[in-house]
């Protein structure tokens, strides 16, 4: 699963939904205080690959640490779906929360381990 398509995904109880353009070729698994503790898997693309389809007034604004990713999760159904930040260079970036994503084989994902944690 390796060739760059057209996502839907979004939150459990329907309010978030959004489309994103990647190849899910590398998913994160991150060890870092809030991953841990929601079991994200993670993919990052720019901000331009990601549209956001509904939801925008149902996102809560979560943030912690350096405060340099905003975790948006639904008011609703509390599910954190993606997230928003940048990299150093202030390219915006989005997180997907690749389980949030319709239709997709997670056993057959690449997932590689990052140690966030010790960032
Ligand atoms: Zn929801």
């Amino acid at each position: 699963m390796s060739e760059t398509a057209s996502h839907q995904g979004g939150c459990h109880c329907g309010k978030v939904r959004y489309e994103v353009k990647t190849d899910l070729g590398k998913i994160m698994a991150c060890n870092c205080s809030i991953c841990a503790k929601q079991g994200l898997w993670l993919t990052f693309v720019p901000a331009g690959k990601f549209k956001l389809i509904s939801g925008e007034d149902a996102l809560r604004d979560y943030q912690f640490a350096k405060r340099k990713v905003h975790h948006l999760f639904c008011n609703a159904c509390g599910v954190e779906s993606f997230g928003r930040g940048a990299k150093p260079d202030g390219t915006e970036m989005i997180a997907i929360n690749v389980r949030c994503l319709d239709g997709v084989d997670l056993d057959g994902l690449n997932v590689v381990t990052f140690d966030g944690a010790s960032l």
